[in-house]
């Protein structure tokens, strides 16, 4: 009795393991979709019911499994990528861990059919908590089918932990959207609950782009081409007009492999310096293909981390081609370009600097692509201050980075620190007709004096309160203030973003929009809530769907919640602007007649009151 230590049975340790690779239904599917483009097909459709929940089914032509790859298939650490530990650093499939259909077997209801092209018959085999319970010779197609049906069947826990189905649903199509993009030459298809949702012909990166993120991209885009002997750099990326203002169409692929990194973002970022609005975010779909042996794909479970060895080397040449296809597309002035002589001096950089490298270096196709095909780019003669130049060129930027960083976590930190701290006391100040003449200073606050004393009050804190009451009473009451636009606007999205309108419009609509979908993503606008300046219908509709994704992890509140919320944000009157007394006197009546008027709905004070005697003992000593 004094051993305890057991060996977990097969089902149970798969489960466990699936935990990593398996999060969600979008979690298979993204495993699911790579297999199907590892296994070369031209053609995948994709199928949910129930947000995944219920059925996740990818269909493809791929080269299919023989009998026995079929069973082997879902065997944990199975895989026909890698051989041995070499192979892990080439890498050129989606997959080689081997581990997402032993995961996906071990927590759904699996069927499979698949046929090889040699082969007369094809394979159907069904499969639960881990284990084979039907298997036979079936009539199919070339390619393989996998269905998985009741996610998390088996473990209560885990299902219990889904989000809801529009959540789940926009993760799906997030991972379809990622290796559908990398993939253009690949049809794809999403078909939701019965609706086709997504049907993407094969074409070039820029009609994917297009299918994918919309029409309105096609005569915004700016082509990245550039090759090097280190890495290739190409893709699109969106005229300065196409910024966002929350984080929104941003994709980088390495390898064809989609991933998520901050640190080439601030890359793309820097590239556009001063051609972005201040808090806006470009847009942008990025290739960088480099030899596999130069990353580490293996550094995170679902590999959207990846490793690259050498980092700034990157960060130089994806900054480079983004300031490149700007500046060869005259949005930017080329005279910007000083970055060549550092460039230039790149491929040396990893290595010990002696003259046969430089030699090496100069007469490189990544140093020639960048001196010749453009002349903004200018290139100085190598000298003794070489090694200075490099160190220069990246310690600002990395620095810059790293600053940047810690200034968002300091914000963070004061706002935390606000929220606690409530330095004046906050009267519940009765409003009073106002007679007095009011004073606005520096466009964001409001003097305005009292029987016994001033207030001073935030014009954009205290509009946001006015209409979150507003908005929250139309939401809840359907009491809507509409108005009509003087012409219906049409509105044509993203497929992406044409799931999510659907899912909102009713929502949208009880907060004072008049929208109506008209089909094929497109939806006409015919009326706005009243706040909304005529002509800016499509760019307000456009942004509130930007900052309700944005939202959208935070879970207390409810959708119509978080619309009210990212509405309001929108309309209200920002600080900076300037008001006229008409504008200042209504502001200030239309707060006190709200509920709540003394704070926002996140809880910030919308106005001051300083009271004579506060004021008295300000000034006297005793
Ligand atoms: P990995 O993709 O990491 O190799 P998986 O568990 O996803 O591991 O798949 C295991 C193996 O099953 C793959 O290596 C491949 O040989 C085979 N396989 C999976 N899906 C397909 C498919 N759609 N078509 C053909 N073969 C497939
Ligand atoms: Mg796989």
């Amino acid at each position: 009795m004094s051993d305890i230590i057991q060996l977990l049975p097969d089902n149970i340790a798969n489960q466990i393991a699936a935990g990593e690779v398996i999060q969600r239904p979008s979690s298979a599917v993204k495993e699911l979709l790579e297999n199907a483009v590892d296994a070369g097909a031209t053609e995948i459709k994709l199928i949910v019911n129930d947000a995944g929940k219920a059925l996740i089914q990818v269909i493809d032509n791929g080269k299919g499994m023989s009998e026995t790859d079929a069973r082997m298939a879902f065997e944990r650490h199975a895989t026909s990528k890698i051989k041995n530990i070499e192979d892990l650093f080439r890498i050129k499939t989606m997959g080689f861990r081997g581990e997402a259909l032993a995961s996906i077997a071990a927590v759904a209801q699996v069927e499979l059919k698949t046929k090889k092209s040699a082969d007369t018959v094809g394979t159907y085999i069904e499969i639960e908590n881990s284990a084979v319970i039907k298997q036979e010779p079936c009539a199919y197609n070339v390619g393989t089918s996998i269905s998985m049906k009741n996610l998390f069947f088996n473990v209560p826990a885990r299902r219990n932990f889904l989000k809801s189905n529009s959540v789940e649903m926009r993760h799906i199509v997030d991972e379809f959207i990622r290796v559908s993009m990398a993939f253009p030459n690949v049809f794809f298809s999403l078909t939701s609950n019965g609706q086709e949702v997504f049907h993407l012909e094969a074409g070039n990166i820029k009609q994917r782009v297009v299918q994918i993120l919309g029409n309105n991209y096609n005569a915004k885009l700016v082509p990245v081409k550039e090759h090097t002997d280190y890495l290739d750099v190409y893709g699109f990326i969106g005229k300065p007009d196409t910024a966002k203002k929350t984080r929104g169409d941003q994709y980088f692929f390495v390898n064809n492999r989609y991933i998520k990194s901050a640190y080439l973002n601030h890359a793309v970022n820097t590239a556009y310096d001063s051609l972005l609005p201040k808090d806006s975010f470009p847009s942008y779909v990025l290739f960088i293909d480099l030899d596999p042996e130069q990353i580490d794909i293996n550094v995170h479970p679902t590999k959207q981390e990846i490793k690259f060895e050498d980092e700034k080397i990157t960060y130089a040449f994806v900054q480079a081609a983004v300031k490149h296809a700007l500046a060869q597309f005259s949005i930017a002035p080329s005279l910007d370009f000083t970055l060549n002589a550092n460039i230039q001096s790149l491929s040396a950089v990893s290595n010990p600097f002696t003259e046969e490298k430089k030699e090496a270096a100069s007469s490189s196709n990544l140093y020639k692509t960048f001196t010749q095909k453009n002349q903004a780019h200018f290139i100085e003669k190598s000298d003794k201050n070489e090694l200075k130049h490099w160190k220069d060129f990246y310690d600002p930027a990395s620095k810059k980075y790293e600053d940047e960083q810690r200034e968002t976590n300091k914000e963070k930190q004061e706002t935390r620190n606000g929220e606690q701290e409530t330095i004046f006391q906050i009267a519940n100040f009765k409003h009073q007709t106002l007679n007095f003449e009011l004073t606005q200073l520096h466009n964001t606050y409001i003097i305005s004096p009292t029987p016994k004393g001033f207030m001073l009050i935030h014009q954009q804190l205290a509009h946001e309160r006015i209409l979150y009451e507003k908005y929250s009473k139309a939401a809840h009451q359907q009491q809507t203030i509409t108005q009509k636009s003087l012409f219906p606007v049409n509105l044509e999205l993203g497929a992406a973003d044409a799931v999510l309108l659907n899912e909102l419009l009713e929502d949208v609509n009880a907060l004072g929009y008049q929208i109506e979908p008209f089909g094929n993503n497109s939806f006409v606008i015919q009326g706005t809530p009243a706040d909304v300046l005529q002509g800016n219908e499509k760019n307000s509709l456009e942004l509130l769907l930007e900052q309700f994704k944005h939202f959208s992890s935070d879970i207390k509140f409810s959708k119509r919640e978080k619309l009210v919320r990212c509405i309001t944000r929108q309309n209200a009157i920002k600080a900076g602007q300037s008001l006229s007394q008409k504008e200042m006197q209504t502001l200030i009546e239309d707060l006190f007649k709200c509920q709540t008027p003394n704070t926002t709905a996140t809880g910030n004070p919308t106005f001051m009151e300083f009271k004579e005697d506060y004021l008295d003992r300000m000034f006297t000593k005793w």
